[in-house]
């Protein structure tokens, strides 16, 4: 069974990260969005909040998985018994940093493999931490969120980002 880890912060979920994952869904049997649980981070979006957005996006997709991972990725792979990493590339600072990654990841994780989408144009300019900006600034982000994604009550989020 081909398994593939999806692993990242989606703080919050962007219609830049569905898209990746949709387009990746023939390339595997089954794929696990894994989200990251880094105590030193400070997060927009509490950990509940992350998984219940992603979780409704993906609700009738059987082949996809949520799942919160705490801890290296490579090893959470290898937990999993997932052979492969997806990533996605939006422009040549990602590739810098997600190469070195890559290439680490491969010899902790026992040689697991990192599979690259290229971003679709109309989504290389998206980014959880400029939709958190736009969102900490009182600016209507939901163009860059999945239909349906609550998010009301940014006095909330400006008062947790204080
Ligand atoms: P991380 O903190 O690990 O970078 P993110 O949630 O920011 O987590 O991103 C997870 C993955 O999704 C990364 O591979 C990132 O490059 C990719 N990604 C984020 N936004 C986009 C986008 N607009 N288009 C393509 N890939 C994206």
């Amino acid at each position: 069974m081909k398994i593939a880890v999806f692993p990242g912060s989606f703080d919050p979920i962007t219609i830049g990260h569905v898209q990746i994952v949709k387009r990746a869904l023939p390339l595997f049997d089954k794929i696990i969005i894994a989200v990251g649980v880094n105590s030193q981070k400070k997060y927009l979006y509490t950990l509940d909040e992350r998984l219940a957005g992603i979780d409704r996006v993906f609700a009738n997709d059987p082949k996809v998985e949520v799942d919160k991972h705490e801890g290296l990725t490579a090893h959470y792979c290898i937990k999993k018994n997932a052979r492969y990493l997806l990533r996605g590339l939006r422009n040549a600072s990602d590739f810098d940093y997600e190469k070195q990654l890559s290439q680490m990841n491969q010899i902790i994780g026992d040689g697991v493999e990192t599979v690259f989408l290229i971003s679709q144009p109309e989504f290389s300019h998206i980014s959880s931490t400029l939709v958190r900006e736009v969102i900490k600034g009182g600016g209507d982000a939901t163009v860059f969120l999945p239909k349906g994604f609550k998010v009301e009550g940014a006095d909330e989020f400006i008062r947790r980002s204080k």
